[in-house]
């Protein structure tokens, strides 16, 4: 198989990566590939060598794999060095719609940063990662994406004896916060400021320096934050190693989309505080682009002024996000032009929900089809709520919401089960489930439906 390389990151200064070549597995063999995703890259997953290539055991030409190091806030606590444990970055491919693209073997054996992990994925979080980050780009949310996952005819050990795989990911890069902190922290400006031009060049053309980066990033990140909160989706680990600087959403380990709606779903068993709890996000996200803040400091000749103004900035995730969580939550009720008044129609909703303890995506997809009322308890509340909604409703709701309400997620309780199935030998749940949230709006019987009260699973792990 030939794979147009163009590595970029791997030219950047040595103390910002090590050359690590994958360790070669036993017996790969691929059970999912992205034909679509590969063809904008050039890459034919049916090729008699796919599934050596990314399960490792064969590196293509032009491939330099490198694991990158970074640090991070992990549950609000520093990390002066975490890096890529488990995953390697095979190389960079320009796609055939310009955009340049990371592809990482994740799972693919011990780094120098692995600490005490093995370097090891199991099966499934990697079905877990596929199946969610393909939901989401079909939905439209800026996100990493998979080209292909294979089992490895090996066994991981969590606390039980698992079947490994590795997934190929596929981001915009996989710099984040935290690569930054890594270097602000110890004093690096060189790698700091090759970092800066290195992403500056690559996702941000337009900004001309690290102050116009930060304006950039916190946009990107505050939107997407909103998507989230448009699809009940809880990301469950915002650490700032897991903050991707392109604004993508990356690192799906414990993540879910809500079910019966609450404020305070969280899934990660453990995100025992609550943290990163649903409606904690926006708080978050704006936490972490505080410390991208600090970390661009020793950038700035002067930092008592770049201190003064990148506070300021980063109070202007707040208003960014509320402008964008609007829009988001205005086209679901079929809002063409949101007055800011509209905010309390959207947070009135979401506080009746979560009383009767509604089904987040079944009650949008209701609200389109005019049949909302029957997921309520309280029905007199709906109908004095619908009654507004309505007076606020546009010619062309219908239209909108038709785009803006999916049917299908991947709803928690079907990803286990597809796991369940893969890890005794059972691709079809899989595939049949990966066809269905990646047709979002399309109403699908099986997979519309929200769990019964016994199908329900409330707890994710990070499963690494
Ligand atoms: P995550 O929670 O997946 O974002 O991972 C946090 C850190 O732990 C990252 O530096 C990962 O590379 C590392 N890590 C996670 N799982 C493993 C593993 N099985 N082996 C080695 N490192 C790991
Ligand atoms: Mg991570």
């Amino acid at each position: 198989m030939k794979i147009a390389f163009d590595n970029s990151y791997a030219a950047l200064p040595a103390q910002m990566f090590t050359p690590q070549l994958p360790t070669p597995v036993a017996a790969p063999a691929i059970f999912a590939r992205n034909d679509a995703l590969a063809a904008v890259l050039g890459i034919d997953l049916h090729a008699p060598d796919a599934a050596q290539i990314f399960a490792g055991n064969h590196i293509p030409a032009g491939a330099s794999p490198i694991a990158t190091v970074y640090a991070g806030h992990q549950f609000g606590h520093w990390n002066p060095q975490l890096g890529d444990g488990r995953a390697i970055l095979l190389g960079e491919v320009v796609g055939s719609d310009g955009i340049r693209r990371d592809i990482q073997l994740k799972g693919a054996g011990p780094t120098p940063y692995s600490r005490s992990g093995d370097g090891r994925a199991w099966l499934g979080p990697v079905m877990r990662e596929y199946l969610v980050s393909e939901a989401m780009a079909a939905l439209g949310v800026p996100t990493t994406r998979a080209l292909a996952a294979v089992t490895t005819g090996e066994d991981v050990y969590r606390e039980t004896r698992l079947p490994g795989a590795i997934i190929t990911r596929v981001a915009q890069s996989h710099i984040r916060v935290g690569t930054f902190q890594f270097f602000a922290a110890r004093k690096d400006v060189d790698a700091l400021r090759a970092l800066t031009d290195h992403v500056i060049a690559r996702h941000y053309p337009q900004a001309d320096g690290p102050a116009a980066l930060l304006d950039a990033v916190i946009a990107r990140s505050a939107r997407l934050i909103a998507r989230w909160m448009g699809l009940g989706f809880i990301h469950g680990v915002m650490n700032t190693d897991n903050v991707s600087i392109a604004g993508e959403t990356i690192d799906y380990g414990p993540c879910a989309f809500v079910d019966d709606f609450a404020h305070g779903a969280v899934f990660s068993a453990i995100d025992q505080q609550g943290r990163y709890a649903y409606g904690n996000q926006p708080q978050i996200g704006a936490w972490n682009m505080a410390q991208f803040a600090t970390a661009l400091i020793p950038l700035m000749a002067d930092r008592d002024r770049a201190v003064q103004d990148f506070t300021a900035a980063v109070q202007g995730f707040a208003p960014i996000y509320a402008h964008a969580w609007l829009q988001v939550f205005a086209a679901k009720l079929g809002i063409a032009d949101p007055t800011p008044e509209d905010a309390a129609l959207v947070t009135d909703l979401l506080n009746l929900m979560a009383q009767d303890g509604a089904d987040f995506t079944a009650t949008f997809a209701a609200l389109s089809d005019g049949q909302a009322r029957d997921q309520f308890i309280d029905h007199d509340a709906f109908d004095v709520w619908a009654t507004r909604w309505r007076a606020r409703q546009s010619p062309q709701a219908a239209e909108i919401m038709a785009g803006a309400n999916p049917r299908v997620i991947a709803r928690n309780h079907q990803v286990e089960a597809a796991i369940a199935a893969g890890v005794s030998g059972d691709f079809a749940p899989f595939d049949a489930l990966l066809a269905a949230v990646t047709q979002p709006y399309t109403d699908n019987a099986a997979f519309s439906r929200p769990p019964s009260r016994d199908e329900r699973v409330t707890r994710t792990f990070c499963g690494t």
